[in-house]
């Protein structure tokens, strides 16, 4: 990765920390759609977040809104911004596609993913760098921890089918 590259990624990761999308817990919502809330923690870095979503009442199980309060360092922080731009407004199903590609981009050790799935990322390329260090790469993942989690619990198909096959 050229460097220049990696500096307008750095960039990239603590705009989004600094000024986080989707932070501050939405109400559980009245109307009576569909919502999942998870809490994750990464111990070896201390990041924190509840995450919760809200999707469409209308049996389409669109992401209607992420929200979510954390802490932690600015990697975690950012990644969660990220993902709320990401997933807002898609299908559950593919909010879920979006995580296993971010989490295949994690697994790459820095050297990327094909030009069409990282179209699909979008900011979330910026990360890119983080998969370079093990360490890291926990606190980039644990709010599509939560996502995929929270969505498990508001019911969106493609998502119970993940947790059970994980159990199985
Ligand atoms: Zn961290």
């Amino acid at each position: 990765m050229t460097n220049q590259l990696e500096q307008l990624y750095q960039q990239v990761i603590l705009d989004h920390a600094r000024s986080a999308h989707g932070r501050g817990l939405a109400v559980a919502d009245a109307a009576g759609h569909p919502h999942g809330e998870s809490h994750q923690v990464n111990p070896t870095c201390g990041d924190e977040v509840t995450l919760r979503v809200a999707l469409s009442a209308d049996g389409r199980t669109t992401v209607e809104q992420v929200s979510w309060d954390g802490q932690g360092c600015s990697i975690s922080q950012a990644s969660l911004s990220v993902l709320t731009d990401l997933v807002t407004g898609r299908s559950a199903e593919e909010a879920e596609q979006l995580g296993e590609t971010f989490r295949a981009l994690m697994a790459s050790q820095g050297k990327g993913l094909d030009e069409s799935l990282e179209d699909a990322l979008g900011d979330a390329t910026a990360f890119t760098g983080v998969s370079q260090f093990p360490a890291r790469i926990k606190c980039a993942l644990l709010g599509w921890a939560a996502l995929r989690d929270a969505l498990a619990k508001a019911g969106a198909a493609s998502a119970t089918q993940d947790l059970s096959q994980e159990e199985s």
